[in-house]
């Protein structure tokens, strides 16, 4: 019998907001513990919850974005749970009316194939704050201290559907944690960044024999933010869930953690004494309002989409699929992309300057047509100056490289430094007669037919002449002279 397991992702990712979500306090990364808190995040006696607009709007747009119904009387939940990360006590969630329900993302398989995966629900709530122990692990600390910056940050909650389009293969929950990463990003809900802990997931797994339309029963592995990690522990789960099915055992239905060094996942606690939340409408928020035109509203600030980009980009620009999907991961390069592609007729040049060029120097999240150290027009300007031949390749990627974060354009570079390729009105011939004289065996070489060796001849002008000169041009001049 083959097994396939049915996998369920919670994945919690922070809101891109100005301020917390039920005070004014920033979200922001904070100079110092406890320097972004109040007497609201900090759960102090008779205050009041006043929510976040833009909030409730980020979740909405991300429930939009993943096709679901949204709920305009949607109300907020108490999830009560003692834990000293937890001012209040307990939790502001949605429990019963979250804002989206039954929603589908088309996952992109290998770039190519879409497979389905249904979702549940995205909901809205607050983060809780984060203890640290000052040694390493919870078990040697001699004390614990506690950070409230976190406490109240917003976060959307995204569920995943195990009966309706559930995720079946490692491969495909490896593409959808991929997907969901770069939409949140492209329409500007949160910025993701993993190692920030600004995306977390808990996830879900069972066995069923393949074909079944059962589910077994089901481990949950709390709170991972590397998706390394959660691919991982998946695997490990798989495997271990397999081997007990195999021997006739039962599967245990519990929570474990997965333990980083030693790769495995160990029970955390059984579901006898899972805990209660106590779930009750939160008495301090009235439940929400939202009319047909806030949510129409909320639909029109939804950019274009990665994927739909992707084969715009193919259809619009002669990329091939590959180079698409490349250049429309992030938002911020697609639309540099753009910026320039209308300025000239060979794309493919302007894809590989930026691929290779653009990216060796300049971060790719710093990548954006306002913000990046090396503008559009400049690169407009530099394509334009190889385009009519005036600067080499190897002379583009030293101007690129000095009018990075300054204010003059390559040409002005150019121009000031009286930069310009060398050909033989410029002594090329010289140089390429000095070389053939340096190298008589390689000179023979070619003679007899071994073009390999001709490379060689170029590179070593190339060299002499530190890449000022157009390697087809030496090639010629070789030629001629041998
Ligand atoms: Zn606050």
């Amino acid at each position: 019998m083959e097994f396939e397991p049915v996998i369920c992702f919670e994945v919690h990712a922070e809101l891109n907001t100005r301020s917390k979500l039920f005070c004014a306090c920033p979200n922001a990364i904070a100079q110092g513990p406890n320097k972004h808190i109040c007497p609201v995040c900090t759960g102090q006696p008779g205050v009041l919850p006043v929510l976040n607009k833009r909030a409730v709007e980020l979740c909405i747009k991300t429930g939009l974005a993943l096709n679901c119904k949204i709920n305009p009387k949607a109300r907020f939940a108490r999830k009560n749970y003692f834990y000293p990360d937890l001012p209040k006590g307990y939790q502001i969630s949605q429990y019963e009316e979250p804002l989206c329900e039954d929603g589908t993302l088309m996952v992109h398989l290998r770039d190519q194939e879409l497979i389905p995966v249904g979702i549940k629900r995205v909901h809205l709530e607050e983060d809780a704050g984060k203890l640290v122990y000052p040694s390493k692990g919870i078990e040697e600390a001699p004390y614990t201290l506690v950070d409230f910056n976190r406490a109240g940050v917003p976060l959307i909650e995204i569920v995943s559907d195990h009966q309706r389009d559930p995720i079946t293969s490692l491969e495909l929950a490896k593409a959808y944690l991929e997907n969901i990463r770069q939409l949140l990003r492209y329409i500007g809900v949160s910025h993701c960044q993993m190692e920030l802990g600004q995306m977390r997931a808990d996830v879900n797994i069972s066995l069923r024999p393949k074909g079944s339309k059962g589910f077994g029963n089901r481990v949950e592995i709390k709170n991972m933010s590397s998706f390394r990690f959660i691919l991982e522990a998946i695997s490990y789960e798989m495997k271990r869930q397999e081997e007990l099915l195999r021997q006739g055992q039962e599967i245990l239905q519990e929570t474990r953690l997965f333990d980083e060094a030693r790769k495995i996942t160990i029970p955390m606690r059984s579901k006898e004494d899972a805990p209660d939340y106590r779930y009750f409408p939160e008495p301090d928020l009235v439940p929400l309002d939202l009319s047909e035109r806030d949510i129409q509203r909320i639909r029109e600030e939804i950019p274009e989409l990665p994927w739909s980009k992707a084969q715009r980009f193919m259809d619009q620009y002669g990329l091939s699929r590959e180079e698409a999907m490349v250049i429309t991961k992030e938002k911020g390069v697609s639309d540099y992309f753009e910026a320039c592609a209308l300025k000239f007729m060979d794309k493919r040049r302007l894809y590989t300057w930026i691929t290779k060029e653009l990216f060796r120097i300049v971060p790719r999240e710093e990548i954006t047509p306002e913000g990046c150290a090396f503008p559009p027009e400049f690169m407009v300007d530099l394509i334009s100056l190889l385009e009519s031949k005036r600067l080499t390749e190897g002379l583009a990627r030293e101007v690129m490289e000095r009018s990075l974060g300054g204010s003059l354009s390559p040409s002005k570079i150019v121009e000031l430094e009286g930069i310009e390729i060398m050909d033989e009105k410029e002594g090329l011939m010289e140089v390429v007669k000095k070389v053939l004289v340096q190298n008589p065996e390689a000179v023979q070489k070619v003679k007899m037919g071994q073009v390999n060796t001709l490379n060689f001849l170029v590179g070593q002008v190339m060299k002499e002449t530190k890449g000022k000169a157009d390697p087809k041009v030496i090639r010629d001049l070789l030629m001629k002279e041998i």
